[in-house]
């Protein structure tokens, strides 16, 4: 699984690192960032919560 998230929908919610910290991490300005790529089976899961919880629809995921 990979993820992505789209710079410019991300508005630093803070959902993302907050459920799936294992894939997510956040830049200075509190913008959420991919840290892994691909993601290991373990933080599929929580990438899936993430991404179905980022309030802007940033994160896309592919199998
Ligand atoms: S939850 Fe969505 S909007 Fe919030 S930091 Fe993560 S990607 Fe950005």
């Amino acid at each position: 699984m990979r993820v992505r998230i789209d710079p410019e929908a991300c508005q630093g919610h803070g959902r993302c690192y907050s459920l799936a910290p294992e894939v997510f991490g956040a830049d200075d300005d509190g913008f959420g960032t991919v840290l892994v790529d691909p993601v290991l089976p373990s933080g599929e899961g929580p990438a899936r919560l993430a991404g179905a919880n980022c309030p802007e629809q940033a994160i896309s995921i592919e199998a």
